[in-house]
């Protein structure tokens, strides 16, 4: 009971108020009687001095007389007074009286009383002192009196005591209190929840219980909100725990979670069903290890669950699991790191995507046609076989079918296919099977050929490989046969890499066909260098043009009759500044390979025009051929172009002769032969040159117009010993005179060959027994030195 009184708010309140005044109240009840003793003693004295006032004119008498009754009458009076203890009256002559009260009635003094002293002056002479007087206060008295003074103010003080604390109790009970009795008893009562507001207590709205009232409201609307998101949070988390209790439980996905040693703390139904484990128990007694499954490759599992946990990554890839009802299952296997050394996977069974992704590869490096690999197929061999192979020595063969393109574009694809579904065939009868053989091109195989270290061997197998390919087959109902050309190159002699290799047996086979085909070549490192050169030299080519290294050397061609020169032939040269002068042979055909050929034809226009214009300024009759290469026509020296220069230089056309090569005319382009009627009818005169090589036909002299025939110098340099020369020389020039066609003969060597022609009635002629080609400035002397010789017409 007295604990609860202490602890309710009133208890302690009235509690305190009452010590609190209590205390206060006894220190002014200290001061004040204090006080009051001082004052009691003070009036005494002040009471007992005007005692003495009333009996000094009395004593003064006595004294001046020595009257010692009087003294005694006066010190009985004052004696009866109860304040006073003793009197002694003395004069100047001796004690006169000298009274005392009965101490022994009176109590132990408080005070220490003093003596209070008179001196008693002559009643005639003020300065004369006849006597003194001394009263002694009576302290018990005085003693009794502050006594009763401190009694009083006691009480007093007490009732204001009492009367204060419960004033002070009332007020704290009425203002402090009773509210927060009353706002506690509503706070009980009160539900925020429901949207109730706390009122404050009546009379107290606008002072603190006010204040605090609506802190109250406003900290339980604040905390009721709280309350509602909080409610809102764990409503939706408790959804979330069984939509994904759910998903875990009935997805088709396996999923697992396990620790770092690849331990599950549990696992789905459909994991068991991908992987054979047993169906999950809800209680999850012991954990099951992952590693436990068959997988192909469970040290590629635990490094990366390893991975997953240190990288703090997912991780995810394919994984074999050796099953006993199918032959083998792929799972993907995708783990994500969860914290605590754990890691959560998601299992899916990808086995058909596998399956497809493998055959797509396996089509993907396989030729469909022949069943062999393909050039892919071809490289993941060597990346995944040779490369790998130490200390191997092996030979790589490339075998290129000849005539296949014709025979493909004359009896259509499906007879191809089936050629080189034969072919395919051939080589694969021919070679172990060890070896290995792939389609890396149209009609290009590639071979490999193990333990082959030096040329001897492979002579025999690519002998028998030529033999086979080149035998009789049938297609489509006709009888025919390929040839074949094999490029060889050996490992690790000749190169390691596959395209180096590559490179070299594509060197070989091009050295084996431009060798007439037909036979093998094995690559060496003069073909390398070869091809080196020739790369060195296009580059140069290049710049050629632009520093101005080519040269036009002159080669005057003569009337044979009068023997007077007529006109020359313009000859590129190549000032090369360290290989010197080369001939046109060594770089035209890399001229028109690279397209070079355009610019270098342009130049060979434009300084021929000029030497023509030079000559005719300076009043020689002299006309100039130029060589044109097919490759220039028709848009490379376009007719329009060909004018424009002549006519920039101003030189007539038919001073200008363009000689082309009866290559140009086979197959009779219409873009040539339209260039071709398009240059004569400029005006400009078409040379056909080296006329009876290639496919020489004299028909062609009929059906392409040009101006003059230049019979090539192989005619001409055997013409004294081969009779048929001969007759072809004679034929053409039959053939142009009905033609009306002038004729020029190349290589005149000698002087008899020039009279033989002469007699066969040949216009002109050109070769070294009139002329070399000569640079320009020795040119002209050598015209006067010819012209010089010339024959006088009758
Ligand atoms: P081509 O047009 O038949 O030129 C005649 C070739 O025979 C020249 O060789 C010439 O020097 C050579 N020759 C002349 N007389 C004799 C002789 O009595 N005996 C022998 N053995 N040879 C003789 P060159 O100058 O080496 O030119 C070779 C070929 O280069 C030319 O044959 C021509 O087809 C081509 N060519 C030369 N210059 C040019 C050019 O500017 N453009 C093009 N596209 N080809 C050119
Ligand atoms: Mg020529
Ligand atoms: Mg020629």
């Amino acid at each position: 009971m007295r604990e609860l009184w202490q602890r309710s708010l009133l208890g302690r309140t009235v509690g305190n108020i009452i010590v609190i005044t209590l205390l206060v109240g006894g220190l002014i009840m200290l001061a004040m009687s204090i006080n009051v003793a001082r004052q009691t003693e003070a009036d005494a004295y002040r009471r007992l001095g005007e005692l003495l006032d009333t009996v000094e004119d009395t004593v003064r008498v006595a004294c001046f007389v020595g009257n010692e009754e009087l003294a005694m009458e006066v010190a009985r009076g004052l004696l009866r007074n109860s304040e006073v203890q003793a009197v002694d009256i003395r004069s100047d002559k001796g004690m006169l009286a000298h009274l005392e009260r009965n101490s022994a009635e009176g109590k132990q003094a408080v005070f220490g009383s003093q003596p209070i002293h008179r001196n008693i002056v002559s009643p005639f002479e003020n300065s004369t002192i006849v006597g003194n007087i001394a009263l002694q206060p009576d302290g018990a008295a005085i003693d009794s009196l502050v006594a009763q003074a401190r009694r009083q103010i006691a009480l007093q003080m007490l009732l204001l005591i009492v009367a204060v604390a419960i004033a002070l109790t009332l007020t704290v009970l009425r203002q402090v209190v009773k509210p927060i009795a009353e706002l506690s008893q509503r706070l009980n009562q009160l539900d925020p929840a429901g949207g109730e507001q706390l009122a404050a207590p009546p009379g107290h709205e606008h002072n603190a219980f006010g204040l605090l009232t609506r802190d109250i409201n406003a900290l339980s609307a604040r905390l009721v909100s709280a309350l509602e998101i909080e409610q809102r949070l764990h409503f939706r988390h408790e959804v979330d725990q069984r939509k994904y209790r759910d998903i875990f439980e009935n997805a088709e996905s396996g999923i697992f979670i396990a620790d770092a040693l690849g331990d599950m703390t549990s696992y789905n139904r459909s994991l068991a069903q991908l992987t054979g484990l047993p169906l999950p128990a809800a209680d999850h007694a012991a954990p099951r290890s992952l590693f436990a499954l068959p997988w192909t490759d469970t040290a590629h599992l635990r490094q990366m669950i390893e991975r997953c946990i240190e990288s703090n990554a997912a991780v995810a890839d394919d994984l074999a699991l050796l099953r006993s009802v199918t032959p083998q299952r792929w799972l993907n296997v995708a783990l994500t790191p969860i914290g605590g050394c754990m890691v959560q996977g998601i299992v899916s069974d990808v086995t058909s995507r596998r399956n497809a992704e493998l055959a797509a590869k396996r089509a993907a490096i396989t030729d469909q046609l022949t069943g062999l690999a393909n050039r892919q197929g071809f490289e993941e061999f060597w990346a995944n076989e040779i490369a790998k192979a130490q200390d191997q020595h092996f030979a790589l063969l490339l075998i290129d079918l000849e005539g296949f393109k014709q025979l493909n574009d004359a009896l259509g694809f499906p007879a191809g296919d089936r050629v080189l579904i034969g072919f395919a065939a051939r080589i694969f009868s021919c070679i172990k099977n060890t070896d290995w053989v792939a389609r890396v091109g149209g009609d290009e195989f590639a071979v490999v050929l193990p333990n082959i270290d030096e040329p001897g061997k492979l002579d025999s197998i690519c002998q028998r490989i030529l033999r086979v390919l080149g035998e009789r087959f049938s297609v489509s109902g006709q009888e025919t046969c390929l040839g074949a050309s094999i490029g060889a190159t050996l490992y690790p002699g000749d190169g390691t890499s596959l395209p180096a290799l590559l490179r070299n047996a594509e060197l070989a086979l091009n050295d084996a066909r431009h060798r007439g085909g037909q036979i093998w070549s094995l690559f060496n490192q003069d073909m390398r260098h070869a091809i080196e050169h020739r790369h060195n030299l296009a580059n140069d080519l290049r710049l050629a043009v632009q520093r101005g290294e080519l040269r036009l050397f002159y080669q005057p061609i003569v009337h044979l009759a009068s023997q007077r020169v007529v006109g020359a032939e313009a000859l590129i040269r190549w000032q090369h500044p360290t290989h010197g002068l080369v001939p046109p042979d060594n770089f035209i055909p890399l001229a028109e390979q690279t397209g070079l050929i355009n610019a270098i034809g342009l130049w060979c226009m434009e300084t021929a025009c000029q030497q023509l214009a030079d000559w005719q300024a300076a009043g020689l009759d002299l006309s100039l051929t130029v060589n044109v290469s097919a490759r220039q026509i028709p848009d490379g020296l376009s007719p329009a172009k060909v004018s424009e220069i002549a006519a920039r230089h101003g030189i007539a056309p038919q001073r200008l002769g363009l000689e082309i090569t009866e290559g140009l005319l086979i197959g009779e382009s219409h873009d040539a032969l339209r260039w071709l009627d398009a240059i004569r009818s400029a005006g400009f005169r078409v040379y056909l040159d080296d006329f009876g090589t290639g496919y020489s036909s004299l028909s062609y002299l009929k059906r392409f117009r040009v101006d003059t025939v230049k019979i090539d110098k192989a005619f001409i340099r055997d013409m004294s010993q081969v009779a048929s020369d001969r007759v072809m020389i004679e034929a053409v020039i039959m053939m142009a005179d009905a033609l009306q066609l002038s004729v020029v003969a190349e290589g005149i060597e000698t002087a008899e060959q020039r009279d033989l022609l002469r007699s066969l009635g040949c216009t002109y002629g050109q070769g070294y027994h009139f002329s070399r080609p000569l640079p320009i400035e020795q040119f002209l002397a050598q015209v006067a030195s010819i012209d010089g010789q010339a024959i006088p017409q009758a």
